[in-house]
């Protein structure tokens, strides 16, 4: 069974647990870099990118975590993760660092404020017995992306999934459902490596 870790700065960590488990993988949460060093895959979770990267920052977790997605750690990054996972982004606050390791451009808050928050049936490549329910929340969108990734989903025109050889993210929130098939398809690619 593959050891599958939740980056636990900050964001809904708990959410994610709960469905990696679900999706049979052992879940634990992730903090020090000793701890990441005993997973074979992460999740970044979702929340506030700006006061993720300035967390890993003050854990030392930063380099550490650059250090396994270069190396090939699968990841799953949603929403504030998928920024996290992000090479670059369009519209960085002051301090704010990533993890990178997709070749793409995320914008922040691209669906609008808090309270444009909504819900969509998004079909996911991959995924094929039927839509997602995408919760989207403050989500940023991919403005575009480089020659060696997969987007695997798109709403309203726009970008909000991607994959990259080890490097899956999405801007929307399945850990919010009841519904766990994409973190099946992370826990498959975790699988895959090991
Ligand atoms: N807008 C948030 C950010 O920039 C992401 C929101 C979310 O993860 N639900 O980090």
């Amino acid at each position: 069974t593959p050891v599958i870790g939740v980056l636990a700065l900050q964001g809904d960590v708990r959410e994610h647990l709960i469905a990696l488990a679900s999706a049979d993988a052992l879940a634990r949460p992730v903090r020090r870099p000793e701890e990441l060093a005993e997973v074979d895959g992460l999740v970044i979770p979702g929340g506030e990118s700006t006061t993720m990267s300035k967390l890993a920052v003050l854990f030392g977790m930063l380099d550490p975590l650059r250090e396994r997605v270069r190396a090939g750690m699968p990841v799953y990054g949603t929403c504030a993760g998928m920024i996290l996972l992000a090479d670059k982004i369009l519209d960085p606050r002051s301090g704010q660092e990533t993890v990178g390791g997709i070749d793409m451009i995320v914008r922040r808050n691209a669906f609008g404020r808090q309270n444009e928050s909504f819900e969509a049936a998004v079909c996911v490549d991959g995924i094929e017995d039927g839509p997602v329910e995408g919760v989207f929340i403050r989500a940023p969108w991919v403005e575009s992306v480089g020659a060696q990734v997969q987007v695997i989903a798109e709403h309203g025109g726009h970008i909000v999934a991607v994959r990259q050889g080890n490097a899956l993210a999405t801007s929307f929130h399945p850990e919010l459902t009841g519904d766990h098939r994409v973190h099946a398809l992370f826990v498959d690619m975790v699988r895959a490596v090991r």
